[in-house]
């Protein structure tokens, strides 16, 4: 009922300003020229291009993801929003590249060791905003509020049905038990799921534990490590081995393509540390020409309308925990989370990177 009346009344004020919006759009063509005329990075001497009303983002999420949600914040409010994606570390080099000069005013990518990374780097800035914080749970968000998670991945244990009864199942840690010997497969650790999902061992267990849950798994390897998840959940499938980890949106994937699909989820309790997640989040730039309107942006992604659209188009949890998840509807059941801060994957990064080539995992 709110959205509806909200419509109206934007529908109103469109009405009366469409002269301003014509001239808006009569800008914003002549900058999207300049700009598409010019591979030069603006200079000190020429850096704001953009009209205050746009808000720039660089993401490493993909265009079908977020297109939709910043067609509809458009249609909210009036303010366009122009988008670069690229891969999280490109992007976060041209911020450092660019400096002061930058267009972008907000940075969202995924993996809370690429938001920590990109904080550390000095290319995001703090902001003070209530509605971030009563929308996102503390331990998603970055306790110096240079970052805020909008989207959870569950990282969690998958398991052949023809094989294994989840009765046998326990966590992360009981995978290095010799009982899997020759049934474990993983994907590779040059991914930064896997080094964040080490990173929380280490926050949650200490190194000298966390390593020798780490050897356990690489002993228990029944195959070479994969590049990815999805082959990983195809080798399950395939009876190549029995367990493995994954984030569940890969398995709901092969899931909606085949139901039949003899792979099921298992979520370690909460008595055991709970399901380790990760996020997708966002944060503001430290130079930003419009770090207001980014911040507009940014706390309307954590709400209810904005959550909806981000986590169901991909298959992942809303990080505000007043959505429900579309992704119950698939089956899984729900669970809980890991409650240390996910900031940790970050902080615990380099070590963990470490632990797992001492520890042989490739
Ligand atoms: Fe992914």
């Amino acid at each position: 009922m709110r959205s509806i009346i909200i419509n109206r009344e934007f529908l109103v004020a469109m009405a009366t300003s469409k002269f301003t919006l014509r001239l808006r759009s009569l800008a914003l063509l002549a900058v999207a020229m300049f700009t598409a005329c010019s591979n030069e990075t603006p200079t000190a001497e020429q850096p704001a291009l953009t009209p205050p009303e746009t808000v720039v983002v660089y993401s490493a999420r993909a265009e079908q993801l977020i297109k939709p949600l910043f067609d509809a914040y458009t249609a909210r409010t009036g303010v366009t929003v122009q988008y670069t994606t690229d891969s999280e570390q490109p992007l976060i080099q041209k911020l450092l590249a660019e400096g002061q000069t930058t267009p972008a005013d907000l940075l969202l990518t995924v993996d809370a060791g690429n938001l920590w990374y990109a904080a550390e780097e000095g290319v995001l800035r703090p902001v003070q905003a209530t509605t971030l914080e009563n929308n996102i749970p503390a331990h998603l968000r970055d306790p110096e509020k240079q970052w805020f998670a909008l989207s959870v991945r569950a990282r969690t244990i998958v398991y052949d049905t023809r094989e294994v009864s989840p009765t046998e199942l326990n966590d992360y840690a009981d995978l290095a038990d010799e009982k899997w010997r020759g049934k474990l497969c993983l994907r590779t650790s040059a991914k930064v799921y896997n080094q964040s999902l080490v990173a929380m061992l280490i926050a949650q267990f200490g190194e000298p534990r966390a390593e020798e849950i780490v050897r356990g798994w690489v002993a228990n390897l029944a195959t070479d490590v994969f590049p990815n998840d999805t082959k990983l959940i195809e080798a399950i499938a395939a009876g190549q081995c029995e367990v493995g980890i994954v984030n569940t949106y890969y398995f709901g994937r092969l899931q909606r393509e085949n139901p039949d699909i003899p792979v099921a989820i298992f979520w370690p309790a909460a008595s055991t540390g709970g399901v380790h997640v990760n996020v997708s989040g966002a944060g503001v730039t430290r130079h930003s020409s419009n770090p207001d309107g980014a911040l507009a942006l940014l706390e309307w992604m954590s709400t209810e309308e904005a959550q909806r659209l981000l986590g169901g188009e991909n298959l992942e949890y809303p990080a505000n925990p007043s959505v429900a998840a579309d992704s119950m509807v698939l089956g899984w059941g729900s669970f809980e989370a890991s409650p240390m801060n996910v900031a940790a994957a970050g902080e615990n990064q380099a070590a963990a990177v470490r632990l797992m080539d001492r520890a042989g995992y490739r």
